[in-house]
């Protein structure tokens, strides 16, 4: 009789969602903060424009490579402990039986049904038994640098691409308050999506990265204003 699956489970997109609202709202906050600033040191639109294309490349290349190396060096971590295991199981598989036995009796088996288990699974796959339950480590979740790169690169662009595209159509003397009112609502949709995707309070995750945001631009404007009167 075939068995229903009723609930979700939303652990493996909650963890790509929250990198890809991560990075979206990297991309808002640093380029509308960027461009805010460059305007307020009173720079002609097509130079604001420049730097804020610049910001946008940049970012999403410091990104990519950021999260390429972190991912890169977990991918390394995962191949020496399974190589590890790989040496441990030829060299010593009663022990290495021993201890899956003692996992399975640590989530809740009997001593018996656990011995059983551990026997038939390392019988059907002893490193893979022993990577998802000893080391954690499942095809599901295990690093893939290049494809947390692009993600990590193509959210941070997607964010930064919505203050350039208000800079780009709003005139020289509203630039300012059109980036940061606009960047401030995306910034608060998304903070309220990844908190609800999260299963968290959206008020407060709405909240809390539009605080950071509007602090993040306000900085900005201020050098630029500085800056600005200074040249
Ligand atoms: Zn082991």
């Amino acid at each position: 009789m075939a068995i229903h699956h009723r609930e979700i489970h939303r652990i493996g997109s909650v963890a790509w969602l929250r990198a890809a609202v991560l990075g979206a709202n990297d991309g808002i906050v640093s380029t509308a903060s960027l461009v805010i600033g460059v305007a307020a040191a009173h720079a002609a639109h097509a130079d604001v424009m420049v730097a804020g294309v610049a910001g946008l490349v940049a970012g999403a290349m410091s990104m990519a490579a950021g999260e390429y190396v972190s991912v890169c060096s977990q991918a390394d971590t995962e191949k020496a402990d399974i190589e590890r295991e790989r040496n441990e199981l030829a060299t010593d598989y009663a022990g290495e039986t021993k201890e899956l036995t003692g996992i399975y009796v640590k989530r809740g088996l009997s001593p018996d049904l656990a011995r059983q288990v551990a026997t038939q699974l390392m019988e059907h796959d002893a490193l893979g038994a022993h990577a998802r339950d000893e080391l954690g480590i499942t095809e599901a979740m295990s690093a893939r640098p290049l494809l947390a790169a692009l993600a990590s690169a193509a959210s941070f662009s997607v964010g930064a691409a919505l203050p350039l595209m208000v800079a780009y159509m709003a005139a020289e003397n509203n630039l300012i308050v059109l980036v940061a009112v606009t960047s401030l609502f995306f910034l608060a949709l998304l903070g309220a999506l990844a908190a609800r995707a999260g299963g968290a309070g959206v008020l407060a995750g709405a909240m809390r990265v539009t605080f950071w945001g509007m602090m993040a631009m306000a900085a900005t404007a201020a050098v630029g204003a500085l800056f600005g009167t200074a040249m």
